[in-house]
């Protein structure tokens, strides 16, 4: 037996294995089953070499809890170690790796997924770890035992055929990973997609057998697999159905929705990168769905945190993206500045406007249909990618209240006959709530303008990046002064009032209707089948104030003010008004045209509801 230091001129790490990283322990699991799957890799790309001319045998990869000695072992039949490969890779190379990797942690925190820790994060758990190796070279097996401290011992171990047992007596304060079920987790989390079959113990399965009353449900124990170690995304794309894709979706994310569409990424060079980018059904809850992509790294899961991989409007998509170019063991801010994530990231993006691009070509119907969906990924995309702006303005549509869909392009051709206002700008109508506005829509339609639907959270970010890049473009809601804008359009309709009476109808208004809080009354020919009087709020107090609330601001100093539209054309207006004989009898009919307005938008509330009933009533008698 040989005893010795494992290294004598550096501190004692241990301790500082335990402390820092304590709350992520979990990950030495993965760290060890990672060293298991390359020493499995790399006995069969000898043996593929013709360098190994021995049997390869079953390259399972077992996990075994026994509870009782309070072990955890991790077995592989993978090329092994010598006794001098034991004293060089872990006593030298895995030693000062794990030293590296604590000093950039001290550092930094935020390293990814705590990658790179190795081999020692046995140590996180563990109070002693037994390693028992036998190379695939001729020689015997070794034993190698360190129990936390830089001593080790060296000695003849036992094992049968080749490969490598690390077993890890789980220390009192991490007894969770005598359990079973937390394993079980474990093994899930950072093990479902390994390249090497994974094994954890047995499970019960239930089988039924016979049929009617002869009918019989056996009970079996079959091997416990955990992963499937070919994956979807590690396939070609020309092997793949679109059964195939769905029921990896369906792997991933087994209670979701089936996905829309998604892309499959494969690439080599400049970088190496594999992946399937799901389209996700879109709920109204955008955040709960972000942060579905998984982070792979040859197929052993990193994180599901991929916000400094991929750019923020992706991380709506779902899936996997694998690739060993990205650095896994730098800082999460470092990472944005890496060159090979630069590129990577630009690729995704340039990915996916390709794939949406194609789908519009392709089957523009089918495309709209998804559009309620992708409609949200697209605009957010907009918002925030220059790039992806550039692409995507190509195809990202509008949809009109009839449920038609035009381009960016095709919608300023259909309206700018109509709704081109007296600064040249196209003002584009929209309604945020069809009920709500819904007197207001039926009235712009009847002038001849077309009306949006634009109801998603992120359009009001929408609009306004559009008027910012298309330079003469002004939105309007269906329900504001739209009539400051479009007022000097011919087509507007001819008043059956003179000016005169309009004049004095007017008077009549402002002295019912008393002070407007900045709002104005206006005299509008609008068609007899409108409402008399429609109530309108300036486009531009009403955005400010969406912007005052959405950052959360005091709303207090912005009034509260409306217009009021009286449609000089319609006959309780135009006959009945102007006839009436009492001053008196004019101001209250005014009053209460003025309430049914307001009541059409929901701003009559309190008192003045109930009298406005009160009255109501009054009159039907
Ligand atoms: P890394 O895996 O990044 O090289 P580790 O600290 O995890 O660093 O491991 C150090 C070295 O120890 C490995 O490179 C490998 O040569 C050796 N090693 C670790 N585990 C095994 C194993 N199960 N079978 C064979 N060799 C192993």
């Amino acid at each position: 037996m040989q005893k010795g230091n494992i290294s004598v001129q550096t501190e004692n790490i241990f301790p500082i294995i335990k402390k820092f990283l304590y709350s992520d322990q979990e990950i030495f699991l993965r760290e060890l089953i990672s060293n298991a799957v390359d020493a499995t890799s790399k006995i069969k790309t000898l043996h593929a070499r013709g360098d190994f001319k021995g049997d390869l045998g079953d390259l399972i990869i077992d996990i075994t809890l026994d509870k009782e000695n309070k072990t955890l072992t991790i077995s592989d039949s993978g090329i092994g170690m010598t006794e001098a490969e034991v004293m060089k890779y872990l006593n030298q190379v895995a030693f000062s790796s794990a030293e590296d990797f604590l000093k950039k942690y001290k550092d930094e925190a935020s390293i990814i997924g705590h990658f790179g820790l190795g081999f020692y994060s046995a140590f996180m758990v563990a109070e002693k770890v037994e390693v028992v190796s036998k190379s695939y070279k001729k020689s015997s097996p070794v034993k190698w035992t360190c129990d936390g401290n830089p001593e080790f011992t060296l000695e003849k171990g036992e094992r049968k055929g080749r490969g490598t047992d690390i077993i890890l007596h789980i220390e009192e304060d991490s007894v969770e990973f005598l359990e079973k079920e937390r394993i079980q987790s474990l093994l899930d989390k950072y093990c479902k997609f390994l390249p090497v079959v994974i094994r954890f113990g047995t499970k019960t399965e239930y089988e039924t057998e016979g049929e009617g009353d002869d009918q019989k449900t056996i009970e079996k124990e079959v091997d416990n697999i955990i992963n499937n170690p070919h994956p979807a995304w590690k396939k070609r794309p020309n092997n793949l159905k679109e059964e195939d894709y769905k029921a990896f979706y369906k792997e991933l994310y087994p209670f979701s929705q089936p996905p829309l569409f998604w892309i499959h990424l494969n690439i080599d060079y400049p970088f190496n990168l594999t992946g399937i980018l799901y389209f996700p059904k879109l709920s109204n809850s955008i955040e709960l769905q972000k942060n579905k992509i998984q982070l792979y790294s040859n197929q052993v899961y990193v994180t599901d945190d991929v916000k400094e991989i991929v750019p923020e409007f992706l991380t709506l998509l779902h899936g996997v993206i694998d690739s060993p170019d990205i650095p896994l063991n730098v800082s999460r801010s470092y990472l944005q500045s890496d060159a090979n994530v630069r590129k990577i990231t630009g690729y995704i993006t340039k990915k996916v406007a390709e794939k949406l691009n194609n789908l519009f070509k392709k089957d523009r119907k089918s495309y709209e249909e998804k559009w309620s969906d992708i409609g949200t990924f697209v605009k957010y995309g907009m918002l925030s990618e220059e790039k992806f702006n550039d692409r995507a303005k190509k195809f990202a549509l509008l949809k009109n209240i009839d449920g038609a869909f035009f381009t960016l392009e095709e919608y300023q051709e259909k309206i700018k006959a109509v709704q081109t206002d007296k600064y040249d700008k196209k003002v584009i109508i929209y309604s945020n709530n069809v009920k709500e506005q819904y007197a207001y829509i039926k009235s712009a339609q009847s002038l001849g303008y077309d009306v949006l639907e634009f109801d998603n959270v992120i359009d009001n970010h929408f609009m306004q990046h559009l008027e910012q890049k298309l330079g003469d473009v002004t939105f309007v809601r269906v329900d504001s002064d739209i009539a400051d804008n479009l007022v000097q359009k011919d087509e507007v309709k001819e008043s059956v009032l003179s000016e005169k009476e309009q004049e004095k109808v007017k008077e009549i208004f402002t002295s019912s209707l008393g002070d407007l809080k900045g709002g104005h009354i206006e005299m509008k020919a609008l068609s007899p089948n409108d409402h008399p009087v429609l109530i309108t709020k300036p486009e531009f107090m009403r955005r400010m104030k969406e912007m005052q609330a959405m950052q959360g601001m005091d709303m207090g100093m912005l009034p509260d003010s409306h217009n009021v539209v009286i449609n000089t054309n319609h006959p309780l207006i135009a006959e009945k008004l102007v006839k009436m004989k009492s001053a008196e009898k004019k101001e209250s009919f005014a009053d209460h045209l003025h309430k049914l307005a307001l009541l059409n938008q929901n701003m009559l509330t309190g008192e003045e509801l109930n009298s406005f009933i009160q009255k109501s009533i009054e009159y039907m008698q």
